[in-house]
């Protein structure tokens, strides 16, 4: 499959925006966003100015590398938010924040959505009880998350839970640290998603 494989701090750089891509290094003075707080390449301290098209275009890339998405994965989110019932752009968003390679992020099992991608493919987590090892997996409200029996004593799993609080646990997430669980309490609401994103940019570039 397709992936990003260029630096991920460009990312950041690019929309001008921590996205937080790299674990521990985003909480350190080397951050590149906060060395080089300008788009990269050559002409990156130029003057940018964005027509309405191009403003649109950035809300969607930045939100689509946010959660680590290709172009057609991220289409297809949107569509299945367009033909569900309420408004699409929180839709869209509800539905990123639960799949279930975010929801372990969130939970604090891995430092990163890619490392929590990696891990869930892995098979190092059961849902309900059970083994799932698809990371777009969707995450129902009720479910219980568990890192399995024989992934305990991953160092990965362990490090990133010992730094959970620096990242901070949504209120529509609980978690056991000891016991390395969670469950996913409700569907987050618009306002528990912290992160500046113009949601309804996106509905109009799709719409379009
Ligand atoms: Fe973004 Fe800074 Fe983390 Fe790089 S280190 S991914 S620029 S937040």
């Amino acid at each position: 499959m397709a992936r990003y494989t260029a630096s991920v701090c460009r990312i950041c750089r690019r929309e001008n925006l921590k996205m937080y891509l790299k674990g521990d290094r985003c909480y350190t003075d080397k951050c590149a966003i906060e060395r080089r707080p300008y788009p990269p390449g050559q002409h990156g301290q130029g003057r940018v100015k964005f027509s309405g098209y191009g403003v649109q275009l950035r809300e969607k890339q930045k939100v689509k590398r946010m959660y680590g998405l290709l172009e057609r994965q991220f289409r297809g989110y949107f569509h299945r938010a367009a033909s569900a019932k309420g408004k699409t752009g929180e839709t869209l968003l509800q539905q990123l924040e639960l799949r279930l390679d975010n929801v372990v992020f969130r939970m604090g099992f891995a430092d990163t959505r890619a490392e929590a991608r990696q891990l869930v493919r892995h098979g190092h987590f059961t849902v309900n009880g059970k083994r799932v090892n698809i990371p777009s997996f969707s995450v129902k409200p009720g479910t219980g998350i568990e890192v399995h029996d024989k992934s305990k004593k991953v160092l990965r799993i362990q490090e990133a839970i010992e730094t959970v609080d620096r990242r901070g646990v949504p209120q529509w997430i609980e978690i056991d640290k000891k016991a390395l669980k969670g469950t996913v309490k409700s569907a987050p609401n618009r306002e528990d998603l912290t992160m500046p994103i113009q949601e309804q940019l996106i509905v109009e570039l799709y719409s379009k």
